[in-house]
């Protein structure tokens, strides 16, 4: 929880014993999740244990009236953590460490800071010289960067800020907020998102944060990581920032036991839509099904992983693990793993998997010693996942917009119309599917996906762009050989190819850039759309957007502002999903409409399809606890878990 006004109070007033102290808290107000060792909630099991209570810190401790009665993570200047500075090359200091911090970031330096759940990478926001260095630094040339501001006031100053989004920005989780840029406001770098018209900004949540702040306006507070690593939280693995990014380290002597990265949230038609889920708001449970059930462990897709733990039928969602394909974040995945284990006391009878044999975690699902395994379609668990949020128990529209997922006929899955309840799915209707060329490497390079939807619609000519010849045609000869190149219905790897034939974004520096460039140019003012096909002679419907493809290279040549093709094509996929939600309602008389997958974390495509959806009066769900990207898989696989085993004991 975010430091509290009162403890705020004691740290600026000169008078208090707890002036400029980093590690104040009270009940209302520390940290938890992160420093516990084991259950119950006690001292002596946090990682707080080894600092011993000074005479008036555990009078307050014991008594009743003080609002640090019974605060376990309690402690002064005399008692507590201390700060330590360490300059890269040079010697620790002890005192005036944070003066000196200040310095460093004043005159452009990078800083690794430690917080409640891990490093931050830290620089002066309003130089664009830092933030440059940063990014070469870190190997991130345009992945947004999150802001750190002193107050709501700086907020306002430079980003649009509505009611909703503030009342989120002050909550006690202090989650990341992305919020629009003030069109007006220059001082903030272009180059914290350098992609996108919005700013992910957040307000000081530790004291710490409060005491550095009050010298910067904004201060970059990046994760302190490496690519795909998970975010640092001990010492010993400092010499990975320390040289390498950071100038210098302010560390201080409160161990982490649980890494938590800074959740990212935004608010999008007044509804909350979490990007990641992480600090603040684990391990806060959601309700799946009654209590009486079987212990369920549920481990989640392979990129953004979190794992979920059923008991008394409610779902306890993990923290932001992210992509287990990397050693560090596979390793931290399992070690959490058991330690949840151990603190809910949970001793999981079922375990819930995706059905992606290549998966890290199918595979440890696959060796793990519980016998009851229940393997989850991709984008059932999507669905599942917003069912399992809104208490939906009878049949649904579940519509999954999404990258790639493992489909039930060994092809890559990701533009899915599905009639569902939480046991079972049909597939009702699916994007036209092309040739994915090179796999996971068109997932990095949109160009090839372009080449693809250009070479199967017979439109190599029209489309053929800037792409080196050779290249072009040895994908092109790839896609007509399907030489390592699966077939795939993803909705992500059409905004891919799109992108790419309008020229947005050939090779990405990270996920779904090619879509998120090809979002933040569209025109909103723009209604029109253009045409596509439902093809319904056969069952599963495809819905073919080869005429949408031709329309916008006839659009292109005639030289139609990008953003304003980009808004068409937007609507067009918007109102293709309206459209076959009708055909589906028409022949099945459902009326409920559950949206997920990471392509809805599209705002644009989000809002269009929703508004589209209610003004044909349909009911519309979409995710608001967890991530509707992988993130929030594991609870839809939980979800259809235990609902598969209450219809087995049934
Ligand atoms: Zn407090
Ligand atoms: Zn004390
Ligand atoms: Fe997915």
């Amino acid at each position: 929880l975010a430091t509290c006004d009162d403890c705020l109070k004691d740290i600026l007033d000169a008078k208090n014993r707890r002036c400029g102290h980093a590690f104040t808290n009270c009940t209302n107000c520390g940290p938890r999740f992160t420093i516990i060792r084991d259950v119950p909630y006690d001292r002596k099991r946090t990682t707080m244990a080894k600092f011993e209570m000074c005479e008036p810190c555990e009078h307050e401790h014991h008594n009743p009236h003080d609002r640090r009665f019974h605060a376990q993570p309690n402690a002064c200047k005399q008692c507590g953590p201390v700060l330590q500075l360490r300059v890269e090359g040079g010697s620790t200091s002890d005192d005036a460490d944070l003066v000196k911090t200040k310095g460093l970031l004043r005159r452009g330096r990078i800083v690794a800071i430690k917080g409640v759940g891990g490093y931050h990478l830290a620089c002066d926001a309003l130089s664009a010289e830092s933030t440059a260095r940063l990014r070469s630094r870190k190997h991130r040339p345009h992945k947004p960067l999150a802001v750190m501001f002193r107050d709501i006031a700086g907020v306002k100053e430079l980003c649009e800020v509505n009611e909703a989004e503030e009342a989120e920005l002050l909550s006690a989780a202090r989650p990341i907020v992305l919020l629009a840029r003030k069109l007006t406001e220059s001082r903030l770098a272009r180059s914290i998102s350098p992609d996108t018209n919005t700013v992910g900004a957040f307000l000081p949540y530790t004291p710490l944060h409060h005491l550095l702040l009050q010298d910067f306006q904004a201060l970059v507070m990046t994760s302190g990581n490496l690519t795909d690593e998970p975010i640092i939280s001990d010492e010993a693995e400092l010499p990975t920032l320390l040289g390498p990014i950071a100038d210098a380290a302010l560390m201080h002597n409160r161990s982490i036991v649980h890494k938590c990265d800074d959740s990212v949230l935004r608010v999008v038609n007044g509804q909350r839509q979490f990007l990641r889920r992480a600090r603040g708001y684990v391990p806060n449970p959601i309700r799946v099904a009654a209590p009486g059930m079987p212990h369920i462990l549920a481990v989640g897709g392979e990129l953004k992983n979190t794992f979920c733990l059923v008991r008394d039928g409610q779902a306890f969602l993990s923290q932001h693990i992210g992509n287990l394909k990397n050693y560090k974040t596979y390793s931290y995945f399992s070690s959490e793993i058991e330690s949840w284990k151990h603190l809910m006391r949970i001793e999981p009878q079922v375990i819930a998997h995706d059905l992606h044999p290549g998966y890290l975690s199918t595979r440890f699902a696959a060796i793990a010693r519980i016998p009851n395994k229940v393997g989850v379609q991709h984008h059932h668990a999507h669905i599942a996942s917003v069912m399992a949020e809104h208490d939906l128990h009878d049949l649904v529209i579940g519509v999954a917009l999404d990258g790639t997922g493992y489909g039930t006929d060994n092809t890559i899955w990701g533009g899915e119309f599905m009639v569902a309840d939480r046991s079972d799915f049909e597939r009702v209707a699916h994007f036209k599917a092309y040739r994915l060329p090179g796999g996971d490497k068109a997932v990095e390079e949109p160009w090839r996906m372009a080449v693809s939807v250009l070479t199967s619609e017979g439109l190599e000519e029209a489309g053929m762009r800037k792409f080196p010849a050779m290249k072009w045609r040895l994908v092109e000869k790839m896609t007509k050989a399907g030489f390592n190149s699966p077939w795939t219905s993803s909705a992500g790897r059409l905004f891919d190819a799109v992108a790419a034939i309008l020229g947005l974004c050939d090779v990405t520096s990270y996920e779904a850039q090619a879509a998120i460039r090809l979002e933040s140019i569209a025109d909103t003012r723009v209604t029109d759309r253009y045409p596509f096909v439902v093809q319904t002679w056969d069952r599963p419907w495809v819905l073919d957007f080869g005429p949408t493809v031709r329309a916008i290279l006839t659009e292109r040549r005639q030289g139609v502002a990008v953003s304003e093709i980009s808004a068409k094509f937007h609507n067009t996929i918007a109102d293709s999903v309206v459209h076959t939600c009708r055909f589906v309602r028409g022949q099945r008389d459902l009326n409920i409409v559950a949206l997920s997958g990471g392509v809805f974390q599209n705002e644009l495509l989000l809002r269009r399809t929703v508004e589209g959806l209610q003004s044909r009066r349909f009911r519309v769900f979409t995710n608001t606890a967890v991530p509707l990207n992988d993130g929030g898989l594991a609870l839809g696989q939980a979800a259809v878990a235990a609902e598969r085993v209450k219809r087995k004991c049934a």
